[in-house]
């Protein structure tokens, strides 16, 4: 890349006057200085590409975390399908509990029928009666009772029903989601193998700037003015700023959002 000057021999013409050395050191610094503009120059159209790889590094991370996201909503679903089923059954414990109760009364209320009756006594007929007039409204509470339970068991079904639909739908979103972490994964192990291609063509000194930027503008830590405005926070530059961003010859950042910019 360096260019060296032509000395005054090699222009094959000896009795030329030899130029001195301060001429010679000028003209040397003055091509350093254009290199190291150039390089400059040339630097930032690296960061450009670094920047690239960055956005598109944000957007594939993005990605991982909204499969990610979508996942979770998938078995909160089921989670609170699976709450809702265990609370329907324990509704049917009880009313079969209530049931196999008032069978056990039942039970209990037709022996001491059969004993008062067999006492054969008027005292003890009447007392059977008074039982069974009790049994009767048992019985009928008895009936109630498998009506309810015959409808629990239909709201039962109906749960574990939503929950089995809900468990199909979270082992979809995990296939769906998985793919999708994946196919991300992979393009961000490209993308920061790329980068990292490109970083090696931005001299240290702005990367290192730019890599503090980046953290805060994730994928937009570089930004292009637009006439007297930074395109990242739209703010109002000055015009020796923005005469010195449009020379690409330094690093220059917005007073505003911090971010470099770039003509
Ligand atoms: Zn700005």
């Amino acid at each position: 890349m360096t260019k060296t000057l032509p000395t005054s021999t090699e222009h094959g013409n000896e009795n030329r006057t030899r130029k001195g050395p301060v001429f010679i050191w000028t003209a040397r610094l003055k091509i350093r200085y254009k290199q190291i503009m150039s390089e400059f120059s040339a630097s930032l159209d690296s960061l450009w590409a670094v920047q690239k790889h960055d956005k598109q590094l944000v957007r594939e991370r993005e990605r991982v975390a909204k499969a990610a996201r979508d996942l979770a909503a998938e078995q909160a679903k089921v989670d609170a399908g699976a709450a809702k089923l265990e609370q329907e059954r324990e509704k049917l414990r009880l009313l079969k509990k209530q049931h196999k109760d008032l069978e056990g009364e039942l039970q209990r209320l037709d022996s001491r029928v059969k004993q008062l009756e067999a006492q054969g006594t008027e005292k003890g007929t009447e007392a059977a009666a008074k039982q069974r007039a009790n049994i009767d409204e048992m019985e009928t509470e008895g009936l109630d009772l498998l009506a309810q339970i015959s409808a629990q068991e239909g709201e039962v079904e109906k749960f574990q029903e939503a929950l089995r639909l809900r468990n199909e739908a979270l082992l979809a979103a995990t296939r769906t989601t998985g793919e999708q972490t994946r196919t991300a994964e992979e393009a961000i192990e490209k993308a920061t193998g790329e980068r990292h291609g490109a970083a090696g063509q931005v001299v240290p000194e702005l990367l290192s700037v730019y890599d503090e930027v980046n953290a805060r503008h994730p994928g937009n830590a570089l930004c292009h003015i637009e006439g007297e405005f930074c395109a990242g926070c739209q703010g109002a530059l000055n015009s020796q700023l923005t005469m010195q961003v449009r020379a690409r010859r330094e690093i220059l950042r917005c007073p505003n959002c911090a971010r470099i910019l770039d003509a």
